[in-house]
């Protein structure tokens, strides 16, 4: 079948434009397939954007109930249960691989990260780990809240898992629980001391909240630097139940940075391309990142795809209606045209906010 060349053409290394020329040109959907799969033709937007990682939600379940990501009106949060969504039936391993498999033929995807909900729950974690690396994609990261850490921290790493995000919002074991609704959140330490002593490469996060966790941030800081990790304080973004509020918990960029230089003083690290974080180096020998959505919006040069529990791919976090790739797996022309289009939804550059809780599109 011969077609005429997609606007999507255009959006190929300036090197290769040479032999552009829509509406006059026709190849085959087969030739821009190959073109594609040979990265001839690049998958990019017209900000040279491309989808190089992808995040995971591999289910909505979490035994957590932080009170950023999980609205008050979901159902029990009485503390210590797992919060279970309606909607809820995450696709098997095999279901995940294929459609990873589908996109990365396209897109040659450079690393994974397995999120939630919380993926530690996700009863198939080690083969769907295993079904990943056998596509060919061996740099595979997790964020969890570390509760079930203890326990896989080193069958974790042996599987392949080398980098881990951990959730840690408060030193304070009182504010700490209240945050997460979880009266053990002592368990997290733990966790974090086994994945350090693993061998994983360790960031933390932690959501930064006014007058909920703010007297948290050099407590953070100095815990992460004595243990050598490196720590990311998150600016509250306006998802789920907070997309609709005044948002009177939030505490900027501006505002941390000036609480951590009233102890230290702090150098600027240069930002690495598509970074959400931008770093600093303080006086002590700490490292600490910022993630500011808001103040300091990171959109521009954004390379990530997102797929959650059910098999929806979403080009940018602020969509609301994911896209059901499933249907187009064996159509490698309309993959490409739907994962165009996905590009296509991501913001210029900020994040305004979503209705969707980051647990069900993978934070
Ligand atoms: N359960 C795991 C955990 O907590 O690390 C993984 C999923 S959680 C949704 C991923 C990250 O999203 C966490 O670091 C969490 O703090 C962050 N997050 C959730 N809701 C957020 C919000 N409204 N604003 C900023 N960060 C948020
Ligand atoms: Fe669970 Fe993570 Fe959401 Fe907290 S942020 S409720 S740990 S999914």
């Amino acid at each position: 079948m011969v077609c005429k060349i997609p606007e999507w053409v255009l959006y190929y290394p300036k090197e290769k434009q040479h032999i552009r020329n829509p509406g006059r040109i026709e190849m085959s959907e087969q030739l821009i397939v190959w073109m594609v799969k040979l990265r001839m033709i690049k998958l990019e937007d017209h900000l040279g954007r491309r989808f190089e990682k992808l995040r995971i939600s591999l289910l909505n379940e979490c035994n957590f109930s932080c009170v950023y990501c999980v609205s008050e009106d979901f159902g029990d949060i009485s503390v210590n249960t797992v919060q279970k969504s309606p909607a809820d039936q995450p696709l098997t391993p095999d279901e995940f691989t294929r459609l990873i498999e589908a996109v990365h033929r396209l897109t040659g995807l450079k690393s994974i990260r397995l999120t939630g909900g919380e993926p530690l729950l996700y009863s198939n974690l080690f083969p769907l780990i295993n079904h990943i690396q056998k596509i060919g994609i061996s740099d595979i990261r997790l964020t969890t809240n570390a509760y079930y850490l203890k326990e896989k921290a080193s069958r974790l790493f042996d599987a392949g898992v080398k980098s881990i995000n951990i959730s840690v919002d408060a030193i304070d074991q009182d504010i700490f629980n209240e945050i997460s609704r979880h009266p053990n959140t002592s368990r997290v330490f733990s966790g974090i001391d086994a994945a350090v002593k693993a061998g994983m490469n360790v960031k933390l996060n932690a959501v930064i909240m006014r007058g909920k966790n703010d007297s948290q941030i050099i407590p953070l800081l100095d815990y992460a630097t004595a243990l050598g990790v490196k720590i990311r304080f998150l600016e509250l973004m306006k998802m789920g139940h907070l997309y609709h509020s005044e948002n009177g918990l939030f505490f900027s960029e501006k505002e941390m940075l000036s609480i951590i230089q009233e102890k230290y003083a702090i150098e600027s690290i240069q930002r690495e391309h598509a970074e959400t974080a931008h770093y600093w180096r303080t006086s002590n020998g700490g490292t600490f990142g910022i993630i500011a959505n808001e103040s300091t919006p990171f959109c521009h040069d954004c390379n990530r795809l997102r797929m959650d529990s059910n098999g929806f791919f979403y080009g940018c976090l602020s969509n609301a209606h994911g896209e059901k790739l499933s249907a187009y797996m064996d159509d490698d022309f309309l993959l490409t045209e739907k994962l165009r289009g996905l590009l296509r939804l991501k913001q210029p550059v900020k994040f305004h906010g979503s209705e969707l809780s980051m647990r069900n599109i993978g934070g």
